[in-house]
């Protein structure tokens, strides 16, 4: 954890703060190895204190070797001040898209000379880019949700309802392995596949209509994220075309995508394909998303994202087409950027 709270320091001395307050979860977890629900970093330069509550100091002694651990009882304002001051922080700044406004009120009223300065995405870009060891995590976590899949696909059939599907794959995911399921799987057959994050229902999955599953694992706190269209008996019409124009914007995003690009550009790659086959309106949204501790988190790939792809960086790319009263197809892998280029992770098996 030592260079994250470096790389977290150099940060501080580019923004001018003399400390800053951590109250994001996967932030502070990420800075720390702490993994409870509640508590707080404050970090200066010479100084790294974790903050929580008599329910998790033994954790916190354990898992976070790096901090000092000061207990606290009660909000944030009542002890803020006290605990800023044995720093002698003055400019301290704080995660403006975590922090309440109403806890912002109190501890500006309770802050005495303290400056409180918002600040935004400064350890979310840290987290953007992953060391060997989160990427070793990440692996597992693909290696779950990628034999998940394998295992759950023979097993659907016509007939079955999209809530009986999510709990098969939702059971595998465990079995081998997954901590929680890190969002809610996705079944979607028919007409409701063209509803990006349809929540599966009693529908009864037919012969022949597209059927999108997406799902993830969690290992140690990482994610995964997969998605995969397939279709359960003979094919309609539609299907082929639509699921071949998908995969190749997919393929060509994989093949052309190159450190240093922004995420609209990355985003462009695919989109160009799936317009030029005259499906540009059913392509209604982003490429993908950064992965990592959270299932959606820095870079952004879409059509106004000023990330610049780095090197380190793990994320999705999974383009699609809607189509309403039909469904839809995505195809979504999980990849990361190594010397300048994508390298896929995910390894479960696409309709060739
Ligand atoms: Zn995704």
């Amino acid at each position: 954890m030592t260079h994250r709270l470096e790389r977290l320091r150099q940060r501080l001395g580019e923004e001018e703060l003399d400390a800053i307050l951590i109250s994001q979860g996967e932030n502070r977890r990420y800075l720390s190895g702490f993994t409870g629900s509640a508590g707080f970093l404050l970090i200066s330069q010479q100084h790294a204190i974790l903050a929580t509550d008599f329910r998790y100091i033994e954790q916190a002694k354990r898992q976070a070797p790096d901090f000092d651990i000061v207990q606290i009882e009660g909000e944030l304002p009542k002890w803020f001040s006290n605990l800023a001051s044995s720093l002698r922080a003055k400019k301290i700044g704080f995660e403006a898209k975590d922090l309440s406004f109403a806890t912002y009120r109190k501890l500006v009223a309770t802050a005495g000379k303290k400056e409180l300065l918002p600040t935004e995405e400064i350890v979310e870009s840290l987290r953007a880019v992953k060391d060997e060891e989160e990427l070793e995590l990440i692996m597992k976590a693909v290696g779950i949700s990628d034999a998940a899949f394998e295992e759950s696909a023979p097993m659907l059939h016509p007939g079955m309802t999209e809530k009986e599907a999510a709990w098969e794959i939702e059971r595998l995911l465990r079995e081998k392995g997954s901590e929680s399921v890190p969002f809610d799987i996705i079944v979607a057959s028919g007409p409701d596949s063209a509803l990006p994050h349809h929540q599966p229902t009693d529908r009864t999955i037919l012969s022949g209509e597209p059927l999108i599953i997406d799902m993830g694992a969690r290992f140690a706190g990482y994610s995964s994220d997969l998605s995969r269209t397939i279709c359960l008996g003979n094919e309609d019409k539609n299907f082929g075309k639509v699921y071949d124009l998908v995969l190749g914007a997919q393929l060509t995003a994989i093949a052309t995508i190159e450190a240093g690009m922004s995420g609209e550009q990355a985003d462009s790659l695919a989109r160009t394909v799936i317009e030029q086959g005259g499906y540009g309106e059913n392509f209604g949204h982003g490429l993908g998303h950064g992965i990592g501790l959270a299932p959606h988190e820095a870079p952004r790939l879409g059509r106004d994202s000023k990330d610049v792809l780095a090197e380190g960086m793990v994320f999705t790319i999974e383009p699609s087409i809607y189509i309403s009263g039909w469904g839809g197809v995505r195809i979504e892998d999980m990849v990361v950027l190594e010397k300048g280029r994508v390298r896929v992770l995910s390894e479960a098996k696409k309709i060739d």
